[in-house]
């Protein structure tokens, strides 16, 4: 049976272009890029031009990147990184509700340790609110963390706007941008971003690495002590083939970007309206336009999630309900129930996210199976009666 992917937001095959990039770093350039002889300097230039080119995709200057180990430890080095270098200035750090969870978690150790957090409420699309922003700013701000794209139900926040307010107010803006990053335009001069995250294995490229746009006169304490590497900001001798196949990654993402944007959201325009229109009960979860184009989130009444991912499974369909990190738990997702589900409608959702594997009919056979296997779930639910 053939599988077709569709949890592209989760994680992405590495493209073979990258793959082929990676190589030599892995045998014959194998080299430490802090060595002085050749082999290691050969580690250390491609190092460098990966994060120039890195850099050059948000139009930031290649000093101001620090690599890491992913997107979690981007988000954890942005917030712990600039609450202890500021703490003197103040202790108040501004988020949203709809965060991954590697800023809500790291967040909440923040609490732990004499720091006060705001969590923002967002409206029925998991949009920011800037008014509610706006009054949340006080002296003791220090730092606002919101994300560039929600990862369950792909929402785009408005981060410019924000990070205007933010420059306005002389408080540092943080955007986990893990799932933007080379999929739609990213400029953090023109929107006043100070420190920005990223991830390569969410745009085909290595798991593992990921990396920490930090603007030059940004002040962070780092994480990680030892080697001095990144410029002191995090020490740990760098992952070379990783770092060039994260940059090989962007490459090929910033080239085929408009193309790939246009076709993703033809395909989730068709998706969308033959799952609403052949559904009855059925419910985008998400903004229905200011979204990413990958991503599609439905819910539907009187079923489990849960249930219609492995029948889906069953027929080589794989996506997801819910967070792929919390998806072994029966939790309701944080941001399902941040925009006003019940538990129980937000254990109804399905997430499809799509990518450059894609094609036409893998969205046919989503479209062919979906509306049979939610009438069949919803022929022994046991949820009908009582449903809110
Ligand atoms: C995947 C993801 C992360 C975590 O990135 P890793 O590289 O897997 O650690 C953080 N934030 C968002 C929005 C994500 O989608």
């Amino acid at each position: 049976m053939e599988r077709v992917y569709l949890d592209y937001a989760a994680t992405t095959p590495v493209d073979p272009g990258v793959k082929k990039a990676m190589e030599p770093y892995m045998d014959k350039d194998f080299g430490n890029a802090s060595s002085l002889y050749s082999m290691g300097q050969q580690a250390r230039i491609a190092m460098e031009n990966a994060r120039k080119r890195l850099a050059a995709t948000i139009k930031a200057d290649p000093g101001e990147i620090v690599f890491t180990s992913g997107g979690t430890e981007a988000d954890n080095l942005a917030l712990v990184g600039v609450a202890m270098a500021n703490r003197k200035k103040g202790n108040h750090i501004i988020t949203s509700k709809v965060e991954h969870k590697a800023v809500i978690e790291t967040c909440e150790s923040l609490e732990k340790n004499g720091f006060r957090v705001t969590y923002l409420d967002t409206d029925k699309y998991g949009m920011v609110d800037l008014e509610q922003l706006k009054k949340a700013i006080s002296k003791k701000t220090i730092l606002v963390s919101i994300m560039h794209v929600n990862n369950e139900i792909g929402t785009i926040e408005p981060i410019e706007k924000i990070g205007k307010m933010c420059k306005e107010k002389g408080v540092y803006f943080h955007t986990d941008a893990v799932q933007s990053f080379c999929k739609i335009p990213i400029d953090v001069k023109r929107m006043r971003i100070d420190l920005l995250s990223a991830s390569s294995h969410k745009i085909y490229g290595p798991k593992g690495v990921g990396l920490l746009y930090v603007r030059d006169g940004v002040k962070i304490e780092p994480m990680l002590h030892g080697g001095g590497h990144e410029s002191g900001r995090r020490s740990g001798t760098e992952n070379v083939a990783g770092i060039v196949g994260f940059a090989k990654a962007s490459e090929i993402a910033i080239k085929e970007m408009d193309k790939e944007a246009k076709r993703l959201t033809a395909l989730r325009k068709k998706l969308v309206k033959q799952i609403l229109t052949n559904i009855p009960n059925s419910h985008l979860n998400g903004h229905p336009e200011k979204r990413i184009p990958g991503n599609a989130n439905f819910r539907f009444d009187f079923i489990e999630g849960e249930a219609l991912i492995l029948k889906l499974d069953m027929v080589g369909i794989e996506a997801s309900t819910g967070s792929a990190c919390s998806s072994r738990d029966l939790k309701a997702s944080h941001v399902l129930t941040s925009i006003g589900l019940s538990p129980k409608q937000a254990h109804g959702s399905l997430r499809i996210t799509m990518g450059r594997f894609t094609k036409q009919k893998d969205i046919d056979n989503v479209i062919r199976n979906v509306p049979r296997i939610v009438k069949e779930l919803r022929k022994f639910s046991p949820f009908k009666k009582g449903w809110d």
